[in-house]
């Protein structure tokens, strides 16, 4: 009997900072799909979102401390280490040639990424490498894609997750959780301390280090 190919959950992002919504969906994903593990993979420069406001050593800190106590949750800097501007295909590409061609990667996105992925580099050729797995955010609806991601669902749509190591797109639930980066970091520079929706030692470390602060505070 052949063991088992390895599934690998992705989920890249800026996490500037990591919150609550990050590990509730990486959970959400490890419950519907029996990942091995999780990989969270911190961008360099978004392409789409410029500059973060933070410097990546600390956005790498935070994640690493964020998921520290979760079983198969794992910090991935390649795309730190590499620099420049992160386009996931090429990590994707990295990943395929280390983890070899059975392994089942598992690209993890919220709608809102779904529906801007027409406008990813070369974003055709991510189902060549891994499958894309999607859940809804907020209100961030699943219905009315722009056509080009209709497309692809429409071509590479599956109701369960194939052994097969790519090619598919599928839809998973989660609860609503309703928080996002940018209204945290706003939050941060108003001098409000929103620790219900960041993971536990999160805002210790952004205080620490002052962090989203008024310019000058941080790095
Ligand atoms: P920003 O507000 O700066 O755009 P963000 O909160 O969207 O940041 P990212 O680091 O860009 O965070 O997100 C990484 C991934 O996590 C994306 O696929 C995004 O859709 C998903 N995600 C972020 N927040 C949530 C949330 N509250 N619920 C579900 N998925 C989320």
């Amino acid at each position: 009997m052949s063991a088992r190919p390895i599934r690998i959950g992705l989920l890249g992002g800026t996490f500037d900072p990591i919150h609550i919504g990050h590990v509730a969906l990486a959970r959400a994903a490890q419950a519907a799909y029996g990942f091995d593990e999780i990989r969270f993979l911190p961008t360099a420069i978004s392409w789409q979102k410029g500059e973060t406001s933070t410097a990546a050593h600390h956005r790498l800190e935070m994640v690493r401390r964020a998921i520290a106590h979760h079983r198969g949750f794992m910090l991935d800097d390649r795309e730190v280490r590499r620099g420049g501007n992160t386009y996931t295909v090429d990590t994707l590409g990295e990943l395929r040639g280390e983890l070899g061609q059975d392994a089942v990667l598992v690209l993890l996105l919220g709608s809102d990424q779904l529906r801007n992925l027409a406008t990813w580099r070369r974003y055709r050729e991510l189902l060549a490498l891994a499958h894309i797995a999607v859940t809804r955010r907020e209100q961030i609806s699943l219905a009315r894609l722009p056509e080009p991601v209709e497309q692809l669902v429409a071509e590479h749509g599956r109701d369960t997750l194939p052994n097969s190591p790519n090619g598919a797109i599928v839809f998973f639930g989660m609860p609503f959780v309703p928080v996002s980066a940018t209204r945290l970091r706003e939050q941060l520079l108003d001098g409000e301390r929103p620790r219900a929706v960041l993971p536990e030692g999160t805002l210790d470390y952004i205080e620490h280090h002052q962090l989203y602060r008024p310019a000058g505070g941080q790095r």
